[in-house]
């Protein structure tokens, strides 16, 4: 059964929704780049189909080369400056949209965090929950998503 999620950024001018079925992928990155991107300790994120997702309103891009490949398009809102989403050339089939940006911020925990090495020391991660010191074999990060998908 397909959920419907929206969200925004903080003035509400750039706009979003998507349709899918299964509860939120949402992970935790704990790296330096994303620290500076979020001005706060780790961003929460979502992985989104891009074919789901629809925008509305303006938005400007910002762009960044990735040590790994391909480039990261950042779309913020030219009003207020939030970031609402992501998504690497590497990668088109999914966007990152950013998990704080939610109408609802009822999330459930996180499937993974990632970076854990630059983790900041005090914030304390459930050892059920499975962590990488670096970026994850992104084939392994997609098989525990797709556990949580599964339920
Ligand atoms: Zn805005
Ligand atoms: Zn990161």
């Amino acid at each position: 059964m397909a959920t419907e999620f929206t969200g925004g950024c903080r003035c509400g001018q750039l706009r979003y929704r998507f349709e899918q079925d299964g509860p939120l992928l949402n992970y935790c990155c704990h790296c330096l780049d994303c620290q500076k991107s979020t001005a706060s300790a780790f961003a929460d994120q979502l992985i989104v189909s891009t074919d789901a997702l629809t925008l509305t309103g303006r938005s400007v891009t910002y762009s960044t080369e990735r040590p790994s490949g391909g480039t990261t398009n950042n779309r913020h809102c030219p009003d207020c400056f939030s970031r609402v989403c992501n998504a690497n050339t590497a990668y088109p089939a999914m966007t990152i949209v950013r998990a704080g940006t939610l109408d609802d911020p009822s999330e459930p925990e996180p499937f993974a965090h990632m970076w854990t090495s630059r983790k900041r020391g005090w914030i304390v991660i459930d050892p059920a929950v499975p962590t990488f010191a670096e970026s994850p074999d992104p084939a392994e990060f997609m098989r525990i998503a797709a556990t949580r998908r599964a339920g």
